[in-house]
């Protein structure tokens, strides 16, 4: 089979890397990619948002499934134009990924299947939201619609933070469309949990749960990022836990698409928050997690093939994926000043003689190639994954990993996991 992977992060490294260990394959390409990526794939210069470019480049090379690592394909619908030319994607539908791309429709969904989550109202009018949260009080959360690349999410703990929020979105359009409908909702509390299951429309399989690190500081400190790190599995996640988030709220959101005309294929993402009354749902996004992804494939012990072909052909039930019963731990390396203003071009050395331990993956991000020269090209530039029995050991074996590598213009968090051991 041909397979084409959609973007050009660690995620999509990670997803590659996967994909070319299976038999099924006989050549990956990947749009746009990066140098880590080229190792297994055929890089392809279009951008993830030209579905017309990357449509026509499937069609053309007979590719058999896409694979979309972000979400802005999607929501630009990719998964439909390659649908019209008969081509598999794993993702969804443009419709589907409002689960991602509108906070209310996924509250929307959540209330008419019964699914935990925090209590809502959503406004379009500045005057009455602020109304309302005079009324309600802090603490308070104030979320723009749409999507804010992270950014539009604000944990108030004060009336007069949660007031700022609304008149940034409503009325002074500071995340233009996406945040011309503001979503408040009241304050959850617990340990945060992400839980990826694959899905074939009707159907879903729990792919595995992580912790991320999303403060760019030790300790969680400073502004939020992309991700600084993430641990799996989460310390705590029992059994009985999984169970209790595929069958609350995971299957019935599937239950609910389906019954909408608008089925949902592809990884679901679920933000957790464990309260005390239960995991309740905090937010989906509709793709695999960066460094997410990272952290649970290399734990995948089987093939990846059937389980993304299932997601788009059905039967996922049917697919049982082998996982290693380890931990896993991924470290971020950006170039200094992230997540404010960096410096691209500064030149990361040994990487080979860093990557000599076969339980450790450096996945490649924001890199652009100079010869045989890797240079950092964006704001989270590698990022380190180490498995071991123990969460202590993979987090050794990581920042022994990390210490090797000659970067002296990149930064890590120091703490990933620490909290944990
Ligand atoms: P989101 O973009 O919806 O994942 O929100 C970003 C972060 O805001 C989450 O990871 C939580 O830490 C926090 N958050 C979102 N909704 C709530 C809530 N209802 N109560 C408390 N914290 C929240």
């Amino acid at each position: 089979m041909r397979v084409l992977v959609v973007g050009s992060g660690g995620r999509e490294h990670a997803l590659v890397r996967a994909i070319a260990k299976s038999p099924l394959v006989t050549e990956i390409f990947c749009a746009p990619g990066n140098p880590g990526i080229a190792t297994f794939a055929k890089l392809v210069p279009i951008a993830v948002t030209e579905i017309e470019a990357l449509t026509r480049f499937a069609a053309n090379n007979a590719i058999d499934l896409v694979v979309p690592g972000p979400e802005a394909p999607l929501v630009a619908g990719l998964y439909d134009r390659l649908h019209e030319q008969g081509i598999r994607c794993a993702g969804p539908s443009m419709a589907a990924a409002q689960l991602e791309g509108s906070k209310q429709f996924t509250k929307e969904v959540a209330d008419a299947a019964g699914i935990p989550t925090a209590r809502w109202e959503a406004f379009t009018d500045a005057e009455q939201a602020l109304d309302f949260i005079r009324r309600r009080g802090a603490p308070i959360v104030v979320k723009a619609d749409g999507l804010a690349a992270g950014k539009g999410v604000v944990v108030a703990q004060t009336v007069e933070e949660a007031e700022e929020a609304v008149i940034a979105c409503l009325q002074e359009g500071s995340f233009g469309a996406a945040g011309a409908r503001v979503v408040i909702e009241e304050f959850l509390e617990g340990p945060e949990v992400s839980v990826f299951a694959l899905c074939d429309g009707t159907d879903a399989i729990f792919l595995g749960a992580a912790r991320d690190h999303k403060r760019v500081g030790d300790g969680d400190t400073g502004p939020n990022t992309g991700g600084m790190g993430a641990i799996a599995p989460p310390p705590g996640f029992t059994h009985e836990l999984r169970d209790s988030v595929m069958e609350t709220i995971i299957r019935p959101t599937l239950h609910e698409m389906a019954s909408r005309g608008i089925p949902f294929r592809g990884i679901l993402f679920a933000g957790l928050m464990l309260t005390a009354e239960g995991p309740k749902l905090i937010e989906y996004n509709v793709r695999f997690g960066d460094p997410e992804a990272e952290t649970l494939l290399p734990l995948l012990d089987s093939d990846i093939m059937p389980a993304l072909l299932a997601v788009c052909d059905g039967g996922i039930k049917h697919v049982a994926p082998r996982w290693r019963a380890e931990a896993s731990v991924s470290i971020v390396l950006a170039a200094r000043g992230y997540p404010s203003a960096y410096e691209r071009g500064t030149e990361i050395r040994g990487l080979d003689k860093a990557a000599a331990d076969v339980e450790v993956t450096i996945f490649q991000a924001g890199t652009k190639a100079d010869g045989s020269r890797i240079l950092a090209d964006g704001g989270r530039v590698l990022v380190v994954n180490a498995t071991a029995p123990t969460l202590a050991g993979a987090r050794s074996r990581a920042y022994a990993t990390v210490d090797a590598i000659d970067w002296p213009e990149g930064f890590c968090r120091r703490d990933i996991g620490a909290h944990f051991t």
